[in-house]
């Protein structure tokens, strides 16, 4: 448990940090990035397009570690707190990955259960399912099934779970180990933010996060959150509010 938040402390800190440091960048790297787009427009040889276009490949790597630096570092409670549906926050994450889905052959099936509102920050959420459904989508770059399923679950302290379930090339062992290390990625694009970002969300949201996965037979996500302040959100108020 001491471990557990000592943990929890560094990764904070880890993260405001981060995020300074990604905000003190990002304004120079955009002036950078129009200066070089400046100079590639009017660039004569093939030889310095193409270099042109290496730098601007690789500014726009920066500004996507960038991107998820900052995601890390939003406080835990912004007071930006909101009765949060958690279906219909879904339904618009997933539009708006559809039409990257259907190029992709990719087809996303949802079931969704009737859910009480949760009380929290409605960004810090998206980004943890974001996260999930980008990784998903992007294991499966020849298509497949991506499921996103909620349920509520009554029993005991009253929790819902959402599961986010791919066909997708699956993890080792070796590499579970790994997930939500900073910057462990096997993707050439990526970042290796992404599911650090979504551990400390779950984490702060009190919920708790695991993976099932196997090499060739997809991998499946599944986020518990509690739901403790049901009894509160569900006034006809707040179920008015999304
Ligand atoms: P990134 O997506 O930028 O690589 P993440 O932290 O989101 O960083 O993910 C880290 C790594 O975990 C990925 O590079 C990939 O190897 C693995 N991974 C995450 N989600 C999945 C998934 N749904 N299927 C297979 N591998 C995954
Ligand atoms: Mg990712």
């Amino acid at each position: 448990m001491e471990n557990e938040l000592v943990r929890s402390e560094k990764l904070k800190m880890v993260g405001q940090l981060s995020a300074g440091f990604a905000h003190e960048i990002r304004n120079p790297l955009t002036t950078i990035k129009g200066f070089v787009q400046l100079f590639r427009q009017s660039a004569k040889k093939e030889k310095d397009i193409q270099h042109y276009d290496l730098v601007l490949n690789e500014i726009d790597r920066m500004n996507s570690i960038v991107e998820d630096l900052l995601g890390l570092a939003r406080p835990t409670s912004s007071g930006d707190e909101h009765g949060i549906q958690v279906n219909s926050l879904l339904e618009e994450l997933l539009e708006l990955y559809s039409q990257q889905a259907v190029k992709n052959k990719t087809f996303i099936y949802t079931n969704f259960d009737e859910l009480p509102e949760i009380i929290g920050d409605r960004k810090k959420l998206s980004q943890v399912f974001v996260n999930l459904i980008k990784n998903g989508l992007e294991a499966m770059p020849e298509g497949g099934v991506l499921r996103v399923e909620t349920s509520m679950h009554w029993t005991g302290e009253p929790y819902f779970e959402v599961k986010i379930k791919d066909t997708g090339s699956g993890m080792s062992e070796e590499q579970l180990q790994k997930i939500g290390n900073p910057f462990y990625t096997t993707k050439s694009n990526g970042t290796g933010l992404g599911l650090m970002t979504v551990f400390q969300i779950v984490e702060d949201f009190k919920g708790t996060l695991e993976v099932d996965s196997a090499p060739g037979s997809g991998t499946e996500f599944n986020v518990r959150l509690p739901a403790q302040l049901a009894g509160e959100t569900m006034s006809s108020d707040s179920q008015n509010a999304n």
